[in-house]
C-alpha cells in the first residue's frame, strides 16, 4: 500500500505493521531508519498526516521535476568535463546526448556489439565503409564529415580537420573570443550533432535520411529555434543568423 499514512497503521498509541512478507535486505534498514524516526511521533487530530515529496514546495510528486534532477545528476557526475558539458543554450536532451556520445553510451552498433547484442551488421549504416562507432559516427564518416564541412563553410566559419570527439564536442569554436560567442558555436556544434544522430536513426529505423542542403537547412533552423529561445534578454534574428553568423559568434 503506498500510499498509507501514519495515522492508518497507528492504533491507541501503537504502531502496527501488517507485513505480507517481513522486509529483508535494504528494505529492512530503510523500515528501520523509518522505525527510529517515528519512535518520538504523536499523533493527535489536528496533526496532518500525508505524504509529501520534499522536491517540490507544494509537497506533490512532478515526473517533470523528477526529470530535471536526474538529468542534473548525470551531468554532475560527468566528472572532468563537467563544465564543458553545460550548455544553458540548449535544451538538457542535447546535454545528455554530447555526455552519451563522450561516454561511449550512444547505442551505435559496435558498442551494442561489444555488450553482445546480436545484429546483423557492425558497419556505419550511412556509408558502410568501417565499423559503426562514436568515433567514426560522428568525426570519420564521410558524410560527417562532408556535413561538418557545410557547416564551416557556412559563411566562412573555417575548416574542419583533425579533431578528436572531445575538442568538438568542448566547442573550441573557429574565430570567437567571447564566452558568449563561444557558447553560441558549442551550441551550433552540439545540434549540428544532435541532428545528426537522428538522421542516422531516421535511416535506420523509418528508412529515409537527409542529403546536405538540406541537413544544412535544418541545422540552422533548430540551432536558431534553440539559441533564441533561450538565449533570453539577447536579440537572435533569423535572417542574421542566417546571413552572418559571425556576428553573434563575435558577440558579447
Ligand atoms: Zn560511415
Amino acid at each position: 500500500m503506498p500510499n498509507i499514512t501514519v495515522k492508518d497503521r497507528m492504533l491507541e498509541g501503537e504502531i502496527t505493521w501488517q507485513w505480507r512478507t517481513n522486509p529483508r535486505g535494504r528494505a529492512a534498514s530503510d523500515f528501520a531508519a523509518l522505525s527510529s524516526l517515528l519512535v518520538s511521533c504523536c499523533l493527535d487530530h489536528t496533526t496532518e498526516d500525508k505524504w509529501k515529496w520534499s522536491k517540490t514546495s507544494d509537497g506533490d510528486f512532478k515526473v517533470k521535476v523528477l526529470a530535471s534532477e536526474i538529468d542534473d545528476f548525470t551531468l554532475a557526475s560527468s566528472s572532468s568535463n563537467e563544465s564543458t558539458l553545460r550548455n544553458n543554450l540548449i535544451p538538457k536532451k542535447v546535454e545528455i546526448f554530447v555526455w552519451r556520445a563522450l561516454k561511449r553510451r550512444l547505442p551505435v552498433r559496435l558498442e551494442l556489439d561489444k555488450r553482445g547484442i546480436d545484429l546483423h551488421s557492425v558497419r556505419c549504416p550511412l556509408c558502410d565503409d568501417d565499423l559503426e562507432s562514436v568515433e567514426h559516427t560522428f568525426i570519420l564518416c564521410k558524410h560527417a564529415l562532408e556535413l561538418w564541412d557545410r557547416v564551416f563553410n557556412w559563411r566562412n566559419l573555417g575548416n574542419f580537420s583533425n579533431v578528436t570527439l572531445q575538442e568538438i564536442f568542448a566547442g573550441n569554436g573557429p574565430t570567437s573570443s567571447s564566452t558568449f560567442g563561444k557558447k553560441i558555436w558549442q551550441a551550433l556544434v552540439w545540434t549540428c550533432a544532435y541532428l545528426m544522430w537522428k538522421n542516422r536513426n531516421n535511416l535506420i529505423f523509418k528508412g529515409k535520411g537527409w542529403n546536405g542542403p538540406i541537413a544544412l537547412n535544418e541545422i540552422q533552423v533548430k540551432s536558431f529555434e534553440w539559441i533564441s529561445q533561450i538565449s533570453k534578454g539577447k536579440k537572435f534574428e533569423w535572417l542574421m543568423w542566417l546571413h552572418n553568423p559571425s556576428h553573434y559568434l563575435s558577440a558579447t
